[in-house]
């Protein structure tokens, strides 16, 4: 059964890009009937923002993009349904501490106990030298009791993922299509941060794992991390979901979506009176493209519709003569 999920980083006002991501996996969810969860992604203390939660929370129910499973807000209270939470992740720290500590058993993964200043420093050196900042790989080399010293002495740590010289990294995106990387290309990423919180990269293998999830459909800012995500997935012998990489939503400048050109949060949109209806049809429109010449779409009609080889590659520019004259239309 397809199982996909929304897991946005609670921190502010919905933007129109994430309430799209939301809706093409719940479009797609609905059409395969399958399952369409919320996780709250807050492994980043340092960003979170006071009642994003709740902001996020009657974003989706305003527009009708309601959750199956995970964090779903009923009768005037936030709950979680569902088997396979807490789907919070600051709730699930013991979860993460297990595999990390899996995967420094199997020489994975390693302490690392470089200061910021010392991080800086080699980044600093690098890019005098034109050379893409990477870490140095200091800490690979210390032994057990160095470790443990360190450990002993109280030393603030994270923990490294050991990446394999020369491998190359294989995933599908079903829009994109086979992508390949080499690891001499990337990075020995953090995945244990000092605060004692996992990083993004192992906390999203980790409960797309254990929630079952099949698709992961996100916004193609994430394309450059997907090959560390497939690199976690074959240290821990896990089957891979299928990635769709979402196109960006642009300016009619063609840069990324800013504020900087007008309203881009869900809740202004609706607090100047655009339909709920109107805003999901303009924004399903807004990257995918249906078969024929429709325009206006109930979401039942959408999800008839959504068909994931119809995810266009190229950005999609935030037209808002068309969303006022969809607006109009409903
Ligand atoms: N927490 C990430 C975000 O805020 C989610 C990326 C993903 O879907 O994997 O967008």
């Amino acid at each position: 059964m397809v199982r996909d999920r929304f897991a946005p980083s609670p921190t502010g006002n919905v933007h129109v890009g994430s309430l799209r991501t939301a809706l093409y996996n719940y479009l797609y969810a609905k059409k395969m009937g399958g399952e369409f969860l919320l996780r709250l992604e807050d492994t980043d203390q340092t960003r979170l923002e006071h009642g994003a939660v709740e902001n996020l929370l009657d974003a989706l129910n305003m527009t009708g993009v309601i959750p199956d499973e995970g964090l779903i807000k009923e009768k005037g209270n936030v709950i979680q349904k569902g088997q396979h939470g807490p789907y919070i992740q600051s709730q699930r720290l013991d979860i993460y501490k297990k595999y990390i500590d899996q995967l420094l058993e199997q020489g994975q993964a390693y302490y690392c106990f470089c200061t910021k200043d010392r991080l800086e420093e080699v980044r600093n050196a690098q890019k005098e030298k034109n050379e893409t900042p990477k870490y140095d790989g200091k800490c690979r080399a210390l032994t057990k009791e160095e470790i443990a010293a360190n450990i002993e002495a109280g030393l603030p740590y994270t923990v490294r993922l050991k990446l394999p010289e020369n491998h190359v990294i294989t995933f599908d995106d079903l829009v994109r299509g086979v992508i390949e990387m080499n690891t001499n290309d990337l990075d020995d990423q953090v995945l244990l941060k000092a605060d004692g919180f996992p990083t993004y990269h192992l906390a999203v293998v980790v409960d797309d794992h254990l929630m079952g999830i099949t698709h992961v459909i996100r916004g193609e800012e994430w394309l450059p991390s997907t090959p560390k995500h497939a690199y976690l997935y074959e240290c821990f012998g896990w089957e891979m979901p299928h990635f769709v990489h979402l196109p960006n939503i642009l300016n009619d400048d063609r840069k990324k979506l800013s504020k900087r050109q007008g309203d881009v949060s869900v809740g202004d949109f609706l607090a100047k009176g655009y339909l709920p209806e109107a805003l999901i049809n303009f924004l399903a429109l807004l990257g995918w493209s249906p078969e024929n010449e429709q325009e206006i779409f109930s979401m039942e009609e959408l999800i008839q519709a959504f068909d994931l080889s119809r995810i266009n590659k190229s950005g999609a520019v935030f037209d808002r003569a068309k969303l006022n004259w969809m607006n109009a239309h409903y």
